[in-house]
């Protein structure tokens, strides 16, 4: 960092005014970050759930060097370094058998999006409403949100929306024309959504009556979010795919279509330049050996948030958490901001807080007291 550029106003003047925002974070180690001023914070947003091994967790900062040290990349064209040790890993964490690797999460969900239409010869898709699946055209069809999609309509392929929970609904609407029903475990976005009970379980039996690929996006609540690897493994469901991206590189973007052995891509179907690059593969494969060792803390950490925020009747899954509180949202935010916790408000008035794994007792003590001054 420069001290003597105004980075801001080249960013108000360059940059597409697309985001809100004021801080700028210029250091982070562990949950704490650091913005331009000096000023510290307890990071709960933690990159919107990505940087659950903490910030410049050594061992990622190490392999990512190492690896940089060697190749930085040379082409699909070619076996690349760790790729194929990657999906053995991601293979092995989801019980599933094939990946591809992508660069995001709404390529994640491209990819699956391309595979069910061509393993199935169907057309149609299923997700529901408040769910989100990326930006991207295709992943925005599948998206539900009005206000990011109808600006950009008409999205293919077609999607029916229905309720999420709505077991009847998916009786009447997926069918032997359904290509795939792409379903959140927890819906993020929309504020830590969790399904009514044996719900997800009625999307597994509906795929099995129709053939309809199920498709579960975890690319949230994946990857150790939960206290598992999976949000979906606190149920009794195999999906026949999982997307995985934010939390799988510790920040380093990639993203991942998982899926069982009978659903594959074949020579030329799919492809990408930089999915599953050397530097990607190396920072994955770091970050899943960190996170192994923090997975048994995280039941207990999200227990200490519950406790703290009991009265506030938080819906907690491991750590990621979310509250409703209204319109207060925003000010909520900005006073946690200004007693040096960030927390963000994701859709309807929820307050999301998705800290790194590696957050201590003691940081998630002072995190809910910054709560308490600021909800009252
Ligand atoms: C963030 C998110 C995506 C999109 O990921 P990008 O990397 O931003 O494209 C897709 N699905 C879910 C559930 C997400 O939370």
């Amino acid at each position: 960092m420069d001290m003597t550029t105004d980075y801001r106003e080249l960013d108000r003047r360059f940059y597409m005014p697309v985001f809100s925002r004021d801080t700028m974070i210029v250091r982070g180690r562990g949950a704490r970050v650091w913005d331009d001023t000096g000023k510290e914070y307890i990071d709960c947003v933690a990159g919107i759930a990505v940087c659950s091994t903490g910030h410049c967790h050594p061992e990622v900062v190490q392999a990512i060097c190492d690896q940089a040290h060697d190749l930085i990349h040379c082409s699909n064209l070619y076996y690349i370094p760790h790729q194929g040790e990657l999906a053995a890993r991601l293979a092995g964490i989801t019980g599933l058998s094939r990946v591809f690797l992508t660069n995001s999460g709404a390529e994640a969900t491209e990819g699956a999006l391309k595979l069910a239409r061509v393993v199935t010869g169907r057309k149609k898709f299923v997700a529901f409403e408040h769910g989100f699946h990326g930006r991207t055209m295709g992943a925005l069809a599948v998206t539900h949100k009005p206000a990011i999609r109808e600006p950009f309509m008409p999205l293919e392929p077609t999607c029916t929306f229905l309720r999420y929970g709505d077991l009847e609904g998916l009786r009447k609407n997926v069918t032997r024309e359904t290509a795939a029903v792409v379903v959140e475990p927890i819906q993020g976005e929309a504020g830590v959504i969790v399904p009514p009970e044996g719900f997800l379980e009625g999307v597994r039996e509906r795929c099995d009556d129709t053939g309809a690929l199920m498709v579960v996006d975890e690319v949230q609540s994946g990857m150790g979010r939960t206290g598992k690897w999976l949000a979906i493994q606190h149920e009794k469901v195999t999906p026949d795919v999982v997307l995985l991206a934010k939390g799988l590189a510790s920040g380093f973007p990639i993203g991942a279509l998982v899926t069982a052995e009978e659903y594959q891509f074949r020579k030329s179907e799919h492809g990408s330049t930089f999915g599953g690059g050397p530097l990607a593969c190396a920072a994955a494969l770091a970050t899943i050996r960190v996170i192994e060792q923090l997975l048994p803390g995280v039941p207990g950490k999200g227990e200490r948030f519950r406790n703290g925020l009991s009265r506030y009747q938080p819906r907690v899954k491991g750590l990621m958490i979310g509250i409703s509180v209204g319109e207060r949202c925003p000010q909520i935010q900005k006073s946690c901001a200004e007693a040096g916790v960030l927390i963000n408000c994701a859709a309807e008035g929820n307050l999301r807080l998705v800290p790194p794994l590696v957050i201590s007792y003691a940081e998630i003590d002072r995190a809910v007291e910054a709560l308490h001054a600021s909800l009252g």
